[in-house]
């Protein structure tokens, strides 16, 4: 496995590297768990060289203390994937990637204002931003984007569409703990209380997702008091949004006829976890 801090040096070496093989690329932001194992995985499986990103990636993070707080880890990280062969790993600094005077972003314009979106400004600008300069650099055929943050693989799909990169965007299953809490790397910052917490919120997407499933004209307010009691949260914890939304356009669903999105954000304490369930 080859690491490497400078976006040129990567670029030449892979240059040469990678002639008529086929790439398979993982943009992540390090602090690796078995979410991200996961699209490790599927992209050796399908491609002759797999790339791996781990930048924690500034222009995405609408709180600066987020920023800041957030889990660096790169030589465990750099272990766990040298041990899954990953062939390439891009490790850049934020310097590297946004020198100074860098003034060019990608807004993809509606899908990223729902959901998310709403409470997250600039969130998605800098996703869309920083995964086409990742895209550029790393030039793959295939990208995998999981669908815990299903929302930013419908952008990076809808970008790759909309700007005519020759890439087939992967979406690859979520990985849940064995209570069925989204993996995430944020999950180490829960207590233990509030970690019990948090594993009641795919708990409840599960039951909205029975109700719609069994009772097909199910009124909105019904589904939402039903979340709510589900995801039982105490006086420290919001729940920030709970949505039923179409997976494609991501704008609410005006009936329960499938497929729908069901996706929400949810506070434990200091902890902002998302999660979703998709019903086909
Ligand atoms: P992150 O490092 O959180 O930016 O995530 C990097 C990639 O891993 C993104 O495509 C995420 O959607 C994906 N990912 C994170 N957590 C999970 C999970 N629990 N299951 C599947 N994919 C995940």
């Amino acid at each position: 496995m080859k690491t490497f801090r400078k976006a040129d040096q990567f670029q030449n070496y892979l240059r040469q590297f990678v002639q008529k093989k086929s790439i398979g690329f993982v943009p992540t932001m390090g602090d690796m768990h078995a979410g991200h194992l996961s699209l490790i995985h599927r992209s050796k499986r399908e491609n002759d060289v797999t790339v791996v990103s781990v930048f924690v990636n500034p222009a995405q993070f609408d709180r600066k203390e987020d920023y800041a707080k957030y889990h660096r880890s790169l030589k465990t990280d750099l272990a766990k994937m040298k041990k899954e062969k990953v062939d390439l790993v891009l490790a850049p600094s934020a310097y590297e990637l946004y020198p100074e005077n860098f003034q060019t972003w990608v807004n993809v314009e509606n899908l990223s204002k729902p959901l998310c979106g709403a409470f997250r400004p600039g969130h998605f600008r800098g996703v869309t931003t920083i995964v086409l300069k990742l895209l550029n650099l790393v030039q793959p055929h295939r990208v995998y984007m999981g669908m815990k943050d299903f929302q930013q693989y419908k952008l990076i799909e809808r970008m790759v569409q909309d700007l005519n990169l020759p890439i087939q965007v992967v979406p690859c299953p979520i990985v849940r703990e064995g209570d069925g809490l989204a993996m995430s790397s944020r999950n180490r910052r829960l207590s233990i209380k509030e970690r019990t917490r948090a594993a009641q919120i795919f708990r409840a997407l599960q039951s909205v997702g029975d109700l719609i499933k069994s009772q097909n004209k199910v009124a909105r307010s019904q589904i939402f008091n039903h979340f709510k009691k589900n995801l039982a949260l105490a006086p420290a914890d919001k729940l920030e949004y709970f949505e039923i939304v179409h997976p494609d356009t991501l704008l609410s669903a005006k009936n329960n006829r499938l497929p729908l999105l069901i996706a929400t954000a949810v506070w434990i304490g200091k902890t902002r976890l998302i999660d979703n369930m998709l019903l086909h």
